[in-house]
Protein backbone atom coordinates (compact mmCIF):
# COMPACT_ATOMS: atom_id res chain seq x y z
CA UNK A 1 0.00 0.00 0.00
CA UNK A 2 1.17 3.27 -1.05
CA UNK A 3 1.02 6.45 1.60
CA UNK A 4 -1.79 7.64 -0.19
CA UNK A 5 -3.49 4.70 0.02
CA UNK A 6 -3.04 4.22 3.53
CA UNK A 7 -4.31 8.56 3.91
CA UNK A 8 -7.44 7.73 1.79
CA UNK A 9 -8.54 4.26 3.97
CA UNK A 10 -7.26 6.47 7.39
CA UNK A 11 -9.70 9.25 5.86
CA UNK A 12 -12.70 6.61 5.16
CA UNK A 13 -12.09 4.85 8.48
CA UNK A 14 -12.30 8.32 10.41
CA UNK A 15 -15.20 8.79 8.22
CA UNK A 16 -17.27 6.13 9.27
CA UNK A 17 -15.92 6.59 13.38
CA UNK A 18 -17.32 10.28 12.77
CA UNK A 19 -20.97 8.90 11.07
CA UNK A 20 -21.20 6.41 13.76
CA UNK A 21 -20.77 8.89 16.64
CA UNK A 22 -23.03 11.08 14.63
CA UNK A 23 -20.12 14.00 13.98
CA UNK A 24 -18.91 15.60 10.72
CA UNK A 25 -16.30 13.60 9.86
CA UNK A 26 -15.14 16.86 7.93
CA UNK A 27 -14.16 18.82 11.20
CA UNK A 28 -11.90 16.15 11.74
CA UNK A 29 -8.32 16.50 11.00
CA UNK A 30 -5.80 14.28 10.55
CA UNK A 31 -2.16 14.98 11.63
CA UNK A 32 0.38 12.47 10.02
CA UNK A 33 3.17 11.91 12.82
CA UNK A 34 6.14 11.61 10.12
CA UNK A 35 9.34 10.76 12.86
CA UNK A 36 11.54 8.54 11.17
CA UNK A 37 10.18 8.82 7.71
CA UNK A 38 12.13 10.96 5.09
CA UNK A 39 11.34 13.95 3.35
CA UNK A 40 10.09 12.44 0.27
CA UNK A 41 7.70 10.27 2.81
CA UNK A 42 6.23 13.35 3.88
CA UNK A 43 6.30 15.02 0.62
CA UNK A 44 4.21 12.21 -0.47
CA UNK A 45 1.62 13.14 2.38
CA UNK A 46 1.42 16.37 1.79
CA UNK A 47 0.40 15.81 -1.82
CA UNK A 48 -2.18 12.90 -0.77
CA UNK A 49 -3.83 15.48 1.02
CA UNK A 50 -2.85 15.19 4.37
CA UNK A 51 -3.76 18.00 6.82
CA UNK A 52 -0.36 19.00 8.74
CA UNK A 53 2.42 17.09 9.79
CA UNK A 54 3.74 16.49 13.23
CA UNK A 55 7.49 15.51 14.52
CA UNK A 56 8.83 14.76 17.90
CA UNK A 57 12.57 15.51 17.90
CA UNK A 58 13.87 18.93 17.10
CA UNK A 59 16.90 17.78 15.19
CA UNK A 60 15.05 15.52 12.93
CA UNK A 61 12.38 18.58 11.80
CA UNK A 62 15.12 21.14 11.76
CA UNK A 63 16.55 18.72 9.09
CA UNK A 64 13.87 17.77 7.37
CA UNK A 65 12.26 21.59 7.17
CA UNK A 66 15.84 22.38 5.63
CA UNK A 67 14.74 19.82 2.85
CA UNK A 68 11.19 20.93 1.82
CA UNK A 69 9.37 18.12 3.54
CA UNK A 70 6.83 19.96 5.34
CA UNK A 71 5.62 22.50 2.32
CA UNK A 72 2.36 22.98 1.93
CA UNK A 73 0.60 21.88 5.15
CA UNK A 74 0.85 23.42 8.60
CA UNK A 75 3.87 21.70 10.55
CA UNK A 76 3.43 20.79 14.17
CA UNK A 77 5.75 19.60 16.92
CA UNK A 78 4.12 16.46 19.19
CA UNK A 79 7.14 15.57 20.98
CA UNK A 80 8.58 15.94 24.24
CA UNK A 81 10.19 19.59 24.21
CA UNK A 82 13.03 20.80 25.94
CA UNK A 83 13.22 24.23 27.05
CA UNK A 84 16.39 24.97 25.36
CA UNK A 85 15.37 23.56 21.93
CA UNK A 86 12.19 25.76 21.84
CA UNK A 87 14.09 28.96 20.01
CA UNK A 88 15.06 26.51 17.52
CA UNK A 89 11.45 25.70 16.48
CA UNK A 90 9.83 28.85 17.17
CA UNK A 91 8.77 30.75 14.04
CA UNK A 92 8.73 27.41 11.97
CA UNK A 93 6.14 25.20 14.19
CA UNK A 94 2.17 26.02 13.74
CA UNK A 95 1.30 24.40 16.55
CA UNK A 96 3.11 23.09 19.57
CA UNK A 97 0.99 19.76 21.49
CA UNK A 98 3.29 19.07 24.07
CA UNK A 99 3.23 21.65 26.21
CA UNK A 100 3.73 19.99 29.36
CA UNK A 101 4.85 22.38 32.13
CA UNK A 102 4.59 26.16 32.74
CA UNK A 103 8.08 26.75 32.64
CA UNK A 104 8.34 25.11 29.19
CA UNK A 105 4.99 27.50 27.81
CA UNK A 106 7.25 30.72 29.91
CA UNK A 107 10.10 29.68 27.26
CA UNK A 108 7.59 29.69 24.49
CA UNK A 109 6.18 32.96 24.95
CA UNK A 110 9.46 34.54 25.86
CA UNK A 111 11.02 33.20 22.45
CA UNK A 112 7.77 33.92 20.30
CA UNK A 113 7.71 37.47 21.69
CA UNK A 114 11.39 37.55 20.44
CA UNK A 115 9.92 36.69 17.14
CA UNK A 116 6.70 39.26 17.30
CA UNK A 117 4.29 36.49 17.05
CA UNK A 118 1.67 34.44 19.52
CA UNK A 119 2.47 30.60 19.24
CA UNK A 120 -0.27 28.29 19.65
CA UNK A 121 -0.36 25.64 22.19
CA UNK A 122 -2.29 22.55 23.68
CA UNK A 123 -1.14 21.47 26.82
CA UNK A 124 -0.51 18.25 27.59
CA UNK A 125 -2.44 16.00 29.92
CA UNK A 126 -1.06 12.91 31.52
CA UNK A 127 -4.11 11.06 31.64
CA UNK A 128 -3.00 8.02 32.54
CA UNK A 129 -0.43 9.29 35.14
CA UNK A 130 2.39 7.43 33.67
CA UNK A 131 5.89 8.01 35.25
CA UNK A 132 7.34 7.60 31.79
CA UNK A 133 5.13 10.28 30.08
CA UNK A 134 5.24 14.26 30.41
CA UNK A 135 2.18 16.12 30.69
CA UNK A 136 -0.04 17.93 33.43
CA UNK A 137 -1.45 15.52 36.05
CA UNK A 138 -5.37 15.36 35.37
CA UNK A 139 -6.37 17.42 38.55
CA UNK A 140 -3.42 20.27 37.77
CA UNK A 141 -5.05 20.95 34.20
CA UNK A 142 -6.95 23.27 35.34
CA UNK A 143 -4.83 25.52 36.96
CA UNK A 144 -1.99 25.06 34.46
CA UNK A 145 -4.96 26.10 31.47
CA UNK A 146 -6.05 29.32 34.47
CA UNK A 147 -2.51 30.65 34.36
CA UNK A 148 -1.41 30.36 31.06
CA UNK A 149 -4.10 32.95 29.78
CA UNK A 150 -1.48 34.96 31.46
CA UNK A 151 1.07 34.77 28.49
CA UNK A 152 0.49 37.07 26.08
CA UNK A 153 2.45 35.11 23.47
CA UNK A 154 0.97 32.02 23.65
CA UNK A 155 -2.53 31.30 22.38
CA UNK A 156 -3.80 28.07 24.26
CA UNK A 157 -5.79 26.32 21.50
CA UNK A 158 -6.71 23.15 23.03
CA UNK A 159 -5.85 19.57 24.65
CA UNK A 160 -3.65 16.90 23.92
CA UNK A 161 -3.52 13.84 25.20
CA UNK A 162 -1.35 10.18 24.68
CA UNK A 163 -3.15 7.17 26.81
CA UNK A 164 -1.52 4.26 27.80
CA UNK A 165 -0.97 1.40 25.30
CA UNK A 166 -3.79 -0.57 24.72
CA UNK A 167 -4.03 -3.64 26.52
CA UNK A 168 -7.11 -4.31 24.60
CA UNK A 169 -9.52 -3.42 22.18
CA UNK A 170 -11.44 0.08 23.42
CA UNK A 171 -8.97 -0.29 25.93
CA UNK A 172 -8.64 3.63 25.71
CA UNK A 173 -11.89 4.85 25.27
CA UNK A 174 -12.92 5.67 29.11
CA UNK A 175 -9.11 7.39 28.80
CA UNK A 176 -10.35 9.65 25.63
CA UNK A 177 -13.71 10.41 27.75
CA UNK A 178 -12.01 11.95 30.73
CA UNK A 179 -9.81 13.88 28.53
CA UNK A 180 -13.46 15.00 26.31
CA UNK A 181 -14.98 16.21 29.72
CA UNK A 182 -11.59 18.11 30.99
CA UNK A 183 -11.72 19.68 27.40
CA UNK A 184 -14.98 20.65 27.64
CA UNK A 185 -15.30 21.95 30.85
CA UNK A 186 -11.83 23.87 30.76
CA UNK A 187 -12.62 25.65 27.35
CA UNK A 188 -16.32 26.69 29.06
CA UNK A 189 -14.72 27.72 32.50
CA UNK A 190 -12.12 29.69 31.60
CA UNK A 191 -11.70 30.11 27.38
CA UNK A 192 -15.53 31.51 26.61
CA UNK A 193 -15.71 28.03 24.64
CA UNK A 194 -12.85 28.83 22.03
CA UNK A 195 -10.62 25.40 22.68
CA UNK A 196 -10.39 24.67 18.77
CA UNK A 197 -8.39 21.49 18.90
CA UNK A 198 -8.89 18.02 21.01
CA UNK A 199 -5.40 16.01 19.78
CA UNK A 200 -5.66 12.05 20.76
CA UNK A 201 -5.79 9.35 19.04
CA UNK A 202 -3.14 6.77 17.14
CA UNK A 203 -2.99 4.48 14.89
CA UNK A 204 -4.10 1.87 16.81
CA UNK A 205 -7.22 3.67 18.69
CA UNK A 206 -8.50 6.78 16.54
CA UNK A 207 -11.70 5.69 16.02
CA UNK A 208 -12.45 5.62 19.80
CA UNK A 209 -11.02 8.82 19.94
CA UNK A 210 -13.01 10.35 17.34
CA UNK A 211 -16.15 8.40 19.10
CA UNK A 212 -14.92 10.69 22.63
CA UNK A 213 -14.77 13.54 20.81
CA UNK A 214 -11.38 13.95 19.20
CA UNK A 215 -11.22 16.47 16.39
CA UNK A 216 -7.30 16.15 15.48
CA UNK A 217 -6.26 12.57 15.27
CA UNK A 218 -1.95 12.56 14.80
CA UNK A 219 -1.27 9.00 12.97
CA UNK A 220 2.50 7.92 12.09
CA UNK A 221 2.89 4.17 10.93
CA UNK A 222 -1.09 3.37 9.81
CA UNK A 223 0.09 5.84 7.19
CA UNK A 224 3.87 5.44 6.73
CA UNK A 225 4.30 1.63 7.90
CA UNK A 226 6.17 0.39 10.70
CA UNK A 227 9.10 2.53 11.67
CA UNK A 228 12.54 0.74 11.77
CA UNK A 229 14.13 1.37 15.15
CA UNK A 230 17.42 -0.68 14.57
CA UNK A 231 18.08 1.70 11.57
C1 LIG B 1 4.56 8.54 16.94
C2 LIG B 1 3.47 9.36 17.53
C3 LIG B 1 2.15 9.24 17.06
C4 LIG B 1 1.72 8.23 16.03
O1 LIG B 1 1.89 6.93 16.49
P1 LIG B 1 1.42 5.67 15.58
O2 LIG B 1 1.11 4.62 16.57
O3 LIG B 1 2.58 5.33 14.72
O4 LIG B 1 0.24 6.11 14.83
C5 LIG B 1 1.20 10.08 17.61
N1 LIG B 1 1.49 10.97 18.57
C6 LIG B 1 2.74 11.11 19.04
C7 LIG B 1 3.01 12.13 20.09
C8 LIG B 1 3.75 10.30 18.54
O5 LIG B 1 4.98 10.44 19.05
Amino acid sequence: MSIQENIEAIRARMAQAARAAGRDGGEILLVGASKMNDAAACRAAVAAGIDALGENRVQELLEKYGQGAYEGVPLHFIGHLQRNKVRQIIGKVDLIHSVSSLELLTEIDRQAEKHGLTQPVLLEVNIGREESKSGFLPEELFDAARAARDFSHVSVQGIMAIPPVEQEKHGNLPYFQEVARLYIDISHQLYHNGFKYLSMGMSDDFEDAIAAGANMVRVGSAIFGARNYQK
